[in-house]
């Protein structure tokens, strides 16, 4: 649900919607930086959500038992298979790119537990300027956003698929890009699959991704291949995982 009725209004609606589908408890996912043991969100657009108390808040207006974590983990949570003992790498691909990493045992935290932000990793030659305070960050290059700023730049317009199809320099550049994140999250990582979620994923992840297995030559150091994949649940692979979380609220288990 999109937060466009300021912080308590939403709020509202939200509780309004769950409650009536009678819950035991209660799985959020949230875009931000965030405490999960809190439930404290530092910064969210608009900024009428930032520093808020959001799972606290949401807890007491629904008297429910509840969880909140980023909202690429929630996805990540519901890409994941039973028993999943490899460890998995999930982008999401939207208004904004995050990223999160099962270890095969359990989510992978940062120090101070918080989230890696995958989505400003540099890959984009003489990318512009991100609010990080880096350049062509990935999230420039596979956000909504970006790719209308690229297909513009191009001279495509708002047309994201036709710059995709056309194989001018820069949607080259562009490819270059997504292989030079694969290819830096392979060893760095070295996760099994890459899994790609998120509306822009959903829609331009046949142009824009190198699904299926990739070749050898490119990553010669790995033992295995390494798979490329669309998320199962496509966008709505957050709300799965917030499903899965809020069983194990339920159960009185950690994910
Ligand atoms: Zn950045």
């Amino acid at each position: 649900m999109l937060p466009t009725e300021g912080y308590a209004a939403t709020l509202d609606r939200v509780a309004e919607w769950v409650l009536a589908r009678r819950p035991v408890a209660v799985g959020v996912g949230c875009r931000g930086p965030l405490d999960e043991e809190t439930g404290f969100v530092e910064c969210v657009t608009p900024t009428d959500w930032h520093e808020r108390p959001l799972g606290g808040d949401l807890s007491r207006l629904l008297g429910l038992p509840l969880r909140i974590v980023n909202d690429a983990d929630a996805a990540l949570l519901g890409e994941l298979g039973e028993g999943e003992s490899e460890p998995v790498l999930l982008l999401t691909l939207g208004t904004g790119v995050g990223g999160a990493l099962w270890t095969g045992e359990g989510r992978y935290r940062g120090a101070f537990g918080e989230h890696p932000e995958i989505g400003h990793v540099p890959v984009l030659e003489d990318g512009p300027p991100c609010a990080c305070g880096l350049r062509g960050c990935l999230e420039h290059a596979l956000c909504r956003g970006g790719l209308l700023h690229q297909a513009d730049q191009a001279g495509f317009g708002a047309d994201v698929e036709g710059f995709l199809r056309s194989g001018c320099e820069g949607a080259l550049r562009l490819r270059r890009a997504v292989e030079r994140a694969v290819a830096l999250f392979a060893h760095a990582y070295r996760p099994s699959r890459i899994v790609f979620g998120g509306g822009v994923a959903d829609e331009f992840g046949d142009l824009l991704l190198p699904f299926g297995e990739v070749p050898r030559d490119r990553l010669p150091f790995l033992q295995r291949p390494l798979v490329l994949e669309r998320a199962r649940h496509g966008n709505w692979a957050g709300a799965y995982g917030a499903a899965r979380l809020a069983i194990a609220v339920a159960e009185g288990r950690r994910l």
